[in-house]
């Protein structure tokens, strides 16, 4: 397997795939493997050299834990592209390489099945459900991460050799606390994952058409828009509290509207318009849909556009919401700052939101409310490494800039505005009893930074909360020298 360098024409290739165009890595080489067994060889090769090594799958980390000028070797995994049925292990096998899209893809004409996972279709399998991975269907069918029934990874044991281990969900299986951290720790902590195995916890037998859920037999859409003018303090308030209220009352496991998921889009006034989008499935979406808006949008007494669709899953997951994808998007820069709620935001909160998107900035930026919980809540904290198992809505603030300019206003913006809704502690949102900690798949580098985490309360329980001192023992004992790091990566303990 070649190193590919700056002078080879695939290298500026490689390095701009990326999705947050904020960061940029500058390899000496580049690998991409197309077996385990280059995997090792690539990381073998790194580790005797003393160069430091990153892995990247999709390209999609929200921070620059693999476009970081100090990483010499990326491994590239966009050739290992493998989905298949392993009758050993009654399991479909992921590689790493496949998009979260093309996954979708293959499970859905091969078997008419799906792993729930995230929105967007360009994410990589490899750096997405080792992170526990909501998307648009885990309030039905829960995280992508509950799936999980084996990873092989590529690890750096004491002495520096690289080898590779298959860990599984089995009790009895040596290695299955190594399988547990792949449930929800996030990507480039303990090694190199070359593939998945993929099963519900549920099925029983050796038939690939009951391995993983039946994806849905169509899917219906909504969006709403209402001109941002046409709200007020008061008017904006009632809409908030109208989701969160939703939220608090649907998002038990067994609930029916465990089959709606919709985003609340507050987009900051600057955008011209507050949005919901969101889905629902089976032969009830429509009431259900109709049953989420009379709740949330009428009571509101603002008009507002809507629009419904059906598709087939398959049709949907491939280029859900195309509007949200738009010219841009691939050179956006862009910063995110995430948090859990188990209750609905308060009126200070509601307040500071208000506020934060009605001032006058030159930014672009909005506060999503995506529904969480149903399905995923019917977990226990401790059984995979995905902590937060009663939350309500998944919440996050973000911007995105395209020019330099923009770097300066967006990133104070969106960081006094997060500090802002957390006042009473510290900046971030603790585990306590309305919030939760934040999601390692959407990392934030600035809860582990004293200037904006206050709360005394470290970033790693803020994502793994009484599940990282697991994880620290799970790292010394499988990368013991430390190879896979970065920012936000598990100490060993
Ligand atoms: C537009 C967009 C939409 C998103 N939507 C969702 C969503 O709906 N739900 C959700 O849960 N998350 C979502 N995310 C977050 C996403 O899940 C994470 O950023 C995820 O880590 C991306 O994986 P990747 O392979 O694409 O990224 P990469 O940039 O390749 O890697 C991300 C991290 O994982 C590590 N990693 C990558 N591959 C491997 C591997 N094979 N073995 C070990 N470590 C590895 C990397 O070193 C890095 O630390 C979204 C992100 C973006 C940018």
């Amino acid at each position: 397997m070649e190193k590919i360098t700056p002078a080879d024409i695939r290298y500026a290739d490689l390095v701009g795939k990326r999705f947050n165009k904020r960061f940029e890595g500058k390899p000496e080489y580049i690998r991409i493997p197309s077996s385990t067994e280059d995997v090792i060889a690539a990381v073998q090769d790194a580790v005797d050299s003393k160069r430091r090594v990153v892995v990247r799958s999709g390209g999609h980390c929200l921070e620059g834990f693999v476009s970081d000028p100090t990483a010499q070797v990326l491994v590239d995994l966009s050739l290992m592209t493998g989905v298949a049925y392993d009758a050993d292990k009654a399991a479909f096998i992921v590689e790493s390489g496949v998009t979260v899209g093309e996954m979708y893809r293959r499970l859905f004409l091969g078997w008419g099945l799906v792993l729930p996972a995230g929105e967007h279709p360009g994410i990589g399998t490899g750096g997405h459900i080792l992170g526990g991975a909501f998307g648009f269907l885990c309030r039905e069918y829960g995280l992508a991460a509950d799936y999980l029934y084996g990873v092989e990874l590529v690890t750096v044991d004491a002495g520096g050799i690289a080898k590779s281990i298959i860990a599984t969900r089995e009790t009895a299986d040596p290695h299955h606390d190594l399988w547990w951290a792949h449930t929800g720790a996030g990507g480039g902590n303990f090694g190199i994952v070359t593939r998945y195995w993929l099963r519900a916890p549920e099925a029983t037998g050796n038939d690939p058409f009951t391995a993983l859920p039946k994806a849905p037999d169509k899917i219906t859409t909504f969006r709403i828009s209402w001109d941002w003018q046409a709200f007020n303090e008061t008017s904006f308030a009632h809409l908030v509290r109208n989701f969160g209220t939703w939220c608090q009352q649907h998002s038990q496991p067994d609930t029916p509207g465990s089959r709606l998921f919709s985003i609340l889009f507050l987009n900051h006034r600057n955008i011209g318009k507050l949005e919901m989008k969101g889905l629902a499935t089976g032969p009830g979406a429509m009431l259900l849909i109709n049953e989420h808006l009379t709740a949330i949008a009428g009571p509101i007494g603002i008009a507002y556009e809507q629009q419904t669709e059906e598709s087939s899953w398959l049709r949907f997951a491939l280029n859900p919401f195309p509007e949200l994808f738009q010219p841009g998007f691939d050179n956006v820069q862009a910063k995110i700052k995430d948090a859990f709620f188990r209750q609905p935001f308060t009126d200070r909160q509601i307040a500071t939101a208000y506020q934060y998107l009605t001032v006058q900035a030159p930014i672009g930026g909005m506060l999503g409310m995506a529904t969480y919980g149903g399905k995923v809540n019917s977990i226990s904290p401790d059984a995979t490494a995905s902590a937060q198992r009663d939350c309500i809505m998944d919440v996050a603030c973000n911007t995105g800039w395209i020019t330099p300019e923009g770097a300066a206003p967006s990133l104070e913006w969106v960081r006094n505005f997060y500090r802002d809704l957390f006042p009473d502690t510290g900046g971030v949102p603790v585990p306590n009893a309305q919030t939760d900690g934040a999601m390692i798949n959407h990392p934030d580098t600035d809860l582990a930074s004293p200037e904006w985490n206050r709360s005394g309360i470290p970033w790693h329980t803020l994502y793994y909360k009484d599940n990282y001192p697991r994880l620290q023992k799970i790292k010394a004992k499988w990368d013991p020298l430390n190879i896979f790091h970065h920012a936000l990566s598990i100490q060993a303990g």
